[in-house]
């Protein structure tokens, strides 16, 4: 087979018909792939005259990669093989720019002439530019859907889930698994006992409306429920009716609102009584000064101090609170000896309480790593409520026993003691039990102890029987390297 052309008339007939066509660009060559001829068309959309290529391999119009791979050899083998070959690949243009396009090749057999291949080459890069943008953009969209918290999913008008990113699939607790077989009106059963989302749906659904704000509560794991705000929107240019649904977590937000309503209530309600209490002192001890009764200002006087340092208590408990609360709460660790913060913390209650008797036992000669004005905090708080809800026994305990990795402390009072329905809230801000809201306090000390221990990374619990005493205990962990010997130790 020779590398040049002849000019046989079936040949001539060939490139006539093959020089005329303006829209496919087409290249004659050789069975071992030598291009012949090329038509205008070709020099149009990819710069090649027939100087530039005639007499060369086609292989200069792959790019090295695809030439390194082999491709132009396999499609010469292809069409030798088959006749005919199909090829989408990149060609090589004169500007040695890479160009997506479409080839066919397909072999020809000319009389008194042999074989050929005829190679119709399509420029289809726009296509596959937008081909390819599509995909980035689908990935983009995928990429932003696994990331967004929000759990987001696409119904059909039977609400069948079929479209869910993982924030979805995580709340549906089928995290991980196949894209799974659900019905929303399904999974919404058990979290809508008034079905009023499912009504919500149901209408937009049959008016291809829009809704938002429809709020849900959904037990993400036993005990924990959360609260989501539900959005709706019709996708308007989907063939079939469907549905986007972007389902955001609330909960932080609903108890920030919360926290403010119970802070207003509880300043309105418990500084009522003080400030009351002041303003009467204050009236009182004008009249007696009016009346020059000075017997009476003494007692007014010691009234009006109680109700100041009450106050005090108050709005410093309050605000230590929300420093807490809000996350402004930092740890100052140092390493210290237990025993010693212990007794610390003994000596501030005695003092306050020099009737009372605080009995400890256990091993306290041991350092640990911790927050030794907070531990003090805990133990005061915890000392102080033995004593104040103990009534009449005058005695209190503090037990202390140590594993390999944490510390216990439990404080025992045989006092009034708890009910069983008030003891899963005894650590919540501003609880009080009932029959105690004539003793003094404001229901934040257990809180403020139950958030310094979880600081630490430890747990606080309580039991407790009423009229018999309580054991309130916290333990907190001691990871390794946080026990030393003792002689280390310079407190
Ligand atoms: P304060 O914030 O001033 O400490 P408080 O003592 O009322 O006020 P907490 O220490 O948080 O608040 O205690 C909450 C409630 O738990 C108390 O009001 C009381 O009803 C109950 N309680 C706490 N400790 C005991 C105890 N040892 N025995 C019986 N009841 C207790
Ligand atoms: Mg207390």
């Amino acid at each position: 087979m020779s590398a040049s052309i002849t000019q046989s008339s079936s040949f001539q007939l060939i490139m006539d018909l093959f020089k005329n066509a303006k829209q496919n660009s087409i290249l004659l060559l050789n069975t071992q792939g030598i291009i012949l001829a090329l038509n205008p068309a070709f020099t149009k959309h990819f710069g090649y005259t027939e100087k530039d290529i005639i007499g060369k391999r086609f292989n200069v119009l792959f790019t090295p990669e695809d030439q390194r791979k082999g491709l132009p050899e396999k499609e010469i083998e292809r069409v030798l093989a088959t006749n005919q070959s199909n090829d989408n690949n990149y060609l090589v243009d004169k500007s040695n720019t890479a160009t997506w396009v479409s080839g066919e090749s397909l072999l020809i057999q000319i009389p008194k002439e042999g074989s050929f291949i005829l190679k119709v080459v399509e420029n289809i890069h726009v296509q596959k530019a937008a081909e390819i943008s599509f995909k980035v953009l689908n990935n983009f969209n995928e990429n932003v859907l696994a990331t967004i918290r929000d759990a987001v999913i696409v119904l059909d008008e039977k609400m069948n889930v079929i479209k869910a990113n993982d924030a979805f699939l995580k709340l549906a607790g089928k995290e991980g698994s196949v894209f799974p077989d659900l019905n929303f009106m399904e999974f919404l059963k058990q979290y809508d006992p008034g079905n009023k989302l499912t009504m919500g749906l149901q209408q937009a659904i049959k008016l291809q409306s829009a809704f938002s704000n429809k709020e849900i509560e959904i037990e993400t794991l036993p005990g924990n429920k959360k609260v989501f705000e539900v959005t709706c929107t019709p996708l308007i240019n989907s063939r079939n009716n469907r549905f986007l649904l972007i389902i955001h977590d609330i909960t932080i937000s609903k108890e920030m609102e919360k926290e403010r309503e119970d802070t207003l209530g509880f300043v309105t309600h418990e500084l009522r009584n003080p400030l009351t209490n002041l303003i009467l002192s204050n009236e009182l001890m004008t009249e007696a000064i009016k009346e020059n009764d000075l017997s009476q200002i003494e007692s007014i006087l010691a009234r009006f101090e109680r109700s100041v340092q009450r106050m005090n208590k108050m709005i410093s408990g309050l605000s230590e609170s929300t420093k807490i609360h809000s996350g402004i709460f930092e740890l100052e660790t140092s390493r210290f000896n237990f025993g010693n913060m212990i007794k610390e913390a003994i000596e501030v209650t005695e003092t306050l309480n020099p009737s009372f008797r605080i009995i400890v036992n256990g091993d306290t000669d041991f350092s640990v790593v911790a927050d030794r004005y907070r531990l003090i905090q805990v133990i005061t708080n915890y000392l102080s409520n033995a004593i104040k809800y103990s009534v009449e026994n005058k005695e209190v305990t503090l037990e202390i026993s140590r594993n390999h990795d944490s510390v216990t402390v439990a404080v025992n009072d045989k006092g009034i003691g708890i009910s069983k329905e008030s003891l899963p809230y005894i650590f919540e801000r501003f609880f009080r039990v009932k029959k105690t809201r004539k003793i003094e306090g404001i229901g934040l000390g257990l809180y403020l102890c139950k958030q310094i221990i979880h600081a630490h990374e430890g747990d606080v619990w309580v039991e407790s029987e009423e009229n018999k005493g309580t054991t309130f205990y916290f333990s907190i962990p001691l990871q390794t390297g946080f026990i030393v010997a003792d002689n280390q130790i310079k407190t």
